[in-house]
Parts: C-alpha cells; structure tokens; sequence
C-alpha cells in the first residue's frame, strides 16, 4: 500500500508522525518514506510493506495531509503505476531534471579511447548547448581480444573534461560493483566536477547482485537497458531489483532486442514499447537508436536509419536519447561504424526538436478533446 501526501508536506511533522506509528501498529507492517522532488513540488509517499491486504485505505483516507492511498498491485511494486493510481514524478540530478514529461539527448563516445576525442566531443556539446552525455570506460564485449575500455585509468580526464565543457551528466556503464566506487572516488577527487548516471547494459540486464548493488547506492541514478533475449516484464523485474535495494533514480532504456527479424540493422528497434513502459511504471524512458540500428545506413530520402528512429521514439514521447558520435569514427576502439560524426550534431538535434514539436502538437490535440 503507497500513501501519496499532499504536495509540500512535511515528512516528520506531527501528523505524518502519527500516521506512521498508526501504520506500523498494524501486525507485521513496516513503512518506508520516500521524497521524490518533483518539477514544482516535492512529493512524500509512504511505502506499507507486509501485511497490508486486510488494512481499509479508509483508515488512512482520514488524515487531512493524505492525497490518495493507492493499493499495490503485485506487478512492479516499487515502479509501477498500479493501474493508474500513481503519478510518475521523475527525479532530478546535478541540476537536470528527468521525467517522463522531459527530453534530454545523450550524445557522446560508445568508449572513452583518447583525451583529445573526449575534448572534440564535450566541446561540440557545449557549443549545442548540451549538457548530458554518454562516455563508455568499462565496456562488455562479446570477444575477450576486443577493447575492453580503459577502466578507471581514464575516469581523472573524462571528468575533468566533462566540467571543462560544462557536462552534467555522463552516461556510463559499469559491469562489476567495483565500478561504481571506482566512480565516487572518481569523482569526489575531480570536486564533483560533473555526474555519472550508471549504466546496466543489456548483457547484464539479469545480472541480479550488480543491480542489487547500483540499487543501494543512491548518490547516482541508475539508467537500466532492457535485456536483448527476454521479455519486456523480465526486464521491468530487474528494475524492481534496482529499486527495492533503495535507489527509485531509474531510466528505462530501449535499445533493441535480438532478433533476425530486425535484420539488417543489429537488433529489433523496439521504441514502439515507449509508451507501454510509462503506461506500466513511472519511469521514465530512454532510446537508443544507434545501438539499435547498429550501422549508418541512409535511406533514400537521404536521412540515416539512426535520425528515422530517433524520430520515432521521440515522436512517441521518449524521454532520453542515447546516442553515440565520434569525431573520428574510423579510429574508434568500439561501434565506429554505428558513430555519427561531430558535423552531424547540430541537424541530429534539430531532428530530434521537429520530433518533439510533432509530439507536444500530437499531446495540444489530446488535451483539447478532454
Ligand atoms: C552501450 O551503450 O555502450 C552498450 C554496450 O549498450 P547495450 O548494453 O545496449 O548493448
Ligand atoms: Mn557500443
């Protein structure tokens, strides 16, 4: 059972005190609170957990600083929506704000190789305006011969780059808890000069104690790639692994699943799952079209397969893109051949906003009839 207060509460006034107590009065049932800070306010719930199936919501209906007490479906407890009866509220970070109201694009290196890439890179974003990026340090490959990233050998530069060019997040996979400390010293020692949210590939979307492990920590949000080979509830389970060790700073990411059937780009472009997964959770919802599409195939109407999947995921309400770039792709140690160029920045960015034009225009419409 979630017991969503009114907006601005306060958690340990009073009242909530005494809400509490009355709550856990109930035999076997303990509460957790959680404050999501939202756009323009900050939202207190209270988590039963235990044996809450014989409490009546009445009993909590009462209070004047209770909104709503919604009951909990089995299904995604801690991120789903439980028909409905609960608003996604997102989360902010280093100063962004993600929701699934919001877009951000992530442009930037599938794997760190050089300071001087990592430098082309930031600084094309700057100039865009950009502030949120995707730098790989710890890559999974399927050969053990092929570049394995360059560890926390690079982590001192990337971060200092990233403040440098006025980076506020980086997107970045870690494959072993280790990681993720590797990361705080990391960045404790550049000053916090920039934020990482951590990244769960899609090879270790069932990788159970790495997500137990970047859901404990709650310093840094967590963008989770939905498995290539399982179903999109396997996936939303993981996530609940992530959340239920503490850490509710989830992204959903899309990025293709394995298939033939989605040859001949790399995997099966799955973006028409964007508006399930904020119908099912309250998270919100990234893409990944360049590991999706996998190649620079350009159609004949002379836009890359890449920009005509962003487009479609955008137009459908994606809240995050993904999306890898390099300023010399045939000297990329991972994915050159998917890369867009830095020159390519600039119309992929106005791609995305004639997208997101088209689904704000596709929304105006919606509410008008409502
Ligand atoms: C990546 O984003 O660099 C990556 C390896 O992606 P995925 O886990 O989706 O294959
Ligand atoms: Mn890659």
């Amino acid at each position: 059972m979630i017991i969503v207060l009114k907006a601005d509460t306060e958690a340990d006034s009073p009242e909530v005190r005494r809400l509490i107590e009355q709550a856990e009065s109930f035999p076997d049932v303990q509460t957790e609170l959680h404050q999501i800070q939202g756009a323009t306010r900050t939202v207190t719930e209270v988590y039963l957990i235990g044996h809450t199936g014989v409490i009546p919501t009445e009993f909590f209906e009462e209070y004047a600083c209770v909104e709503k007490v919604v009951r909990v479906t089995e299904k995604f407890r801690a991120i789903g929506r439980h028909e409905g009866g609960l608003d996604a509220v997102g989360f902010e970070y280093n100063g962004v704000r993600i929701s699934q109201d919001s877009l951000h694009v992530f442009p930037g290196l599938c794997a760190v190789d050089q300071p001087e890439n990592v430098e082309a890179m930031f600084k094309a974003l700057q100039q865009n305006g950009i502030e949120t990026s995707r730098a790989g340090a710890y890559k999974p490959r399927t050969s053990p011969y092929d570049f394995q990233g360059h560890g926390a050998a690079c982590l001192s530069y990337l971060f200092d780059l990233a403040g440098k060019y006025g980076i506020k997040i980086i997107a970045m996979e870690v494959t072993h808890e280790a990681h993720v400390e590797e990361i705080q010293s990391a960045l404790a020692a550049s000053g916090q000069a920039t934020g990482v949210m951590v990244q769960i590939g899609t090879r270790n979307a069932q990788n159970f104690e790495l997500l137990k492990a970047v859901g404990q920590q709650t310093e840094m949000p967590v963008l989770f790639k939905r498995g290539m080979g399982i179903t999109l509830e396997e996936s939303l389970n993981a996530c609940e692994y992530v959340a239920s060790g503490g850490n509710r700073r989830i992204v959903f990411c899309l990025r293709g699943v394995k298939s033939h059937l989605g040859d001949p780009h790399r995997n099966f472009v799955d973006f028409a799952h964007v508006s399930v997964v904020k119908r099912l959770t309250r998270l919100p919802v990234c893409i990944d079209p360049s590991h999706s599409v996998g190649s620079r195939s350009r159609a004949p109407d002379g836009l890359l397969d890449v920009f005509h999947v962003t487009a479609q995921g955008v137009i459908s309400g994606a809240n995050l893109v993904l999306v890898d770039f390099h300023p010399q792709p045939e000297q990329a140690l991972c994915d050159g051949p998917q890369a867009l160029l830095i020159e390519e920045l600039q119309p992929f960015l106005e791609d995305v906003a004639i997208a997101r034009q088209a689904y704000e225009a596709r929304l105006s419409r919606v509410a008008a009839r409502t």
